[in-house]
């Protein structure tokens, strides 16, 4: 706590080509807790010049080859060098987040903060086993491609697994030979600035990493327009990612997006009872619901309908929700008093239009911006609940009487977007024909977990590309093919 408590009293700079410098503007801005409204820290607010410092210091470092020429298996050495700083560093960067973000402590030190060392570590293998091909062309001719770094990357990241995130997106970039300006949300920098720190001990180049702090319209949108930076790797909302896309073609800078979702949660009649309401509730009640894969909207055959919405009903009520840093709590706050008004505002609608609040639906009394776990009964296609990605810990739950999966696959893809499915059933041909026909990035049958060897991402409206495994850092390459006339 103490070592916490001294870096968030420090005044914090943005990091441009291996130092701490303070925004062009002068200009600051305050971070809270999300969990009392409390400010907690002031950071630098960056905007079009500190990118374009930041940008140009990537550059020269791609261009000159500290990082881009040295060897794989040196890249791979610092790679892991700062996976183990961030383990040993895991108590100090878990207060930092919950602080920060309002999420459990038990959380953020065992899966947050461990799944951002892990992506280091996982990424470094990759390093040195990117590789070409040989073609067979004709008999005189040698074809064959090269794997080549993108360039410079600009990582633009959200607030609700802050420093997983980052490291979700500078690891493969930096596995690759790319150099980065990372700009972490402006609701929660403070993790990535701690992790810039870092990045200075592990011994990284300079310029190499560089990190951004400030506001998306301002610092994010330059990132986007700057002419230096090739590649794009984005998540955020949906529509910060159509702005993304439209303001790209200036460059035609390589897009990546791992965008919202409204994701289904299929119960077949076999299922196992205790698997599926474990897994639903897990699902959307997990970090308060502000989950990109949450699973929000609850699709039950009527044979079990009362038993799993009991048991979803009895796990939210056993929820401890509270400060993150308190001991024993399950789920934290919403990030700010907007997201609060946001979520409020969602369920305050589904209820006027006729649906009604199974447990929860309220905001609780206090300093922080805390909502109630809550299950919606008696929601039709056409409600915003139904429809828009509220971010919040909110389910609505269905009941179907269908046997035909054609029918059931319909409602479950009635969205405009596509990032993630879950079904439960004992019936492995019941999963494997469900999983075909769901529109969805990632389907997980009876609890499977998301995995960093796995590809992630959306179809529809929740993205374009896939995080993870191989596919994640192709991302960050080119592919360039060369013919040789013998
Ligand atoms: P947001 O789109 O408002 O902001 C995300 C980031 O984009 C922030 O850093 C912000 O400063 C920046 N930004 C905002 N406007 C910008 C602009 N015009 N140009 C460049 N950058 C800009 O999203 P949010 O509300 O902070 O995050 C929640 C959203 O993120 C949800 O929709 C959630 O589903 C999504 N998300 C998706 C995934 C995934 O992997 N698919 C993971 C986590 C979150």
């Amino acid at each position: 706590m103490r070592r916490a408590n001294a870096f968030l009293a420090k005044e914090h700079r943005l990091l441009i080509d291996g130092n701490w410098a303070a925004a062009a503007s002068g200009k600051t801005f305050e971070v809270k807790n999300p969990s009392n409204g409390a400010v907690i820290s002031s950071v630098a607010e960056g905007s079009t010049m500190d990118v374009d410092r930041a940008a140009k210091a990537a550059r020269r470092a791609f261009d000159s080859g500290p990082w881009s020429r040295m060897a794989p298996s040196e890249r791979a050495r610092l790679m892991r060098r700062l996976a183990e700083l961030i383990e040993v560093n895991a108590q100090e960067l878990a207060i930092i987040e919950t602080m920060d973000n309002g999420k459990p402590f038990k959380m953020t030190l065992a899966e947050n903060v461990r799944s951002a060392a892990e992506k280091f570590d996982y990424y470094s293998g990759w390093a040195t086993k990117l590789r070409g091909e040989t073609m067979e062309v004709s008999h005189n001719t040698h074809a064959f491609t090269l794997r080549e770094a993108i360039g410079v990357a600009g990582l633009i990241i959200p607030w609700n697994v802050p420093l997983q995130s980052a490291a979700g997106k500078l690891a493969p970039a930096l596995a690759a030979g790319c150099t980065a300006v990372l700009k972490p949300a402006e609701q929660t920098p403070l993790s990535a600035l701690r992790l810039g720190e870092l990045v200075l001990e592990a011994g990284f180049p300079e310029g190499v990493i560089n990190i951004v702090t400030g506001f998306g319209h301002d610092a994010g949108a330059a990132i986007v327009d700057h002419p230096s930076i090739d590649k794009i790797s984005f998540t955020g909302s949906t529509a910060t990612g159509k702005k993304i896309i439209c303001a790209a073609t200036g460059t035609l800078k390589r897009v990546t997006l791992e965008l919202g979702g409204k994701s289904p949660v299929i119960v077949f009649p076999d299922a196992d009872v205790e698997q599926a309401v474990s897994g639903t509730a897990t699902g959307v009640f997990r970090n308060s619901g502000q989950v990109c894969a949450a699973g929000t909207r609850l699709f039950v055959h009527r044979k079990v309908y009362d038993e799993v919405l009991e048991g979803v009903i009895e796990r939210a009520k056993a929820l401890k929700v509270g400060p993150g840093l308190e001991p024993g709590v399950d789920m934290g706050p919403l990030i700010s008093d907007v997201q609060h008004a946001k979520v409020l505002g969602y369920v305050g609608a589904g209820l006027r239009d006729g649906a009604s609040a199974a447990v929860g639906g309220n905001s609780i009394e206090g300093p922080g911006y805390f909502v109630e776990p809550t299950i919606l009964t008696g929601t039709t296609e056409n409600m915003s609940v139904r429809r828009e990605e509220i971010f919040g810990p909110i389910l609505c739950a269905v009941s179907f009487d269908e046997e035909d999966l054609d029918g059931i696959a319909a409602q479950a893809n009635d969205t405009t977007y596509g990032l993630s499915a879950r079904i439960y059933t004992r019936d492995i041909s019941t999963a494997l024909k469900m999983s075909r026909k769901v529109k969805a990035g990632s389907v997980r049958v009876n609890g499977g977990g998301i995995d960093i060897n796995v590809p992630f991402g959306g179809y529809k409206q929740s993205g374009w590309g896939r995080e993870g495994g191989l596919e994640g850092i192709e991302n960050f390459t080119e592919l360039k093919s060369v013919i040789v006339k013998l």
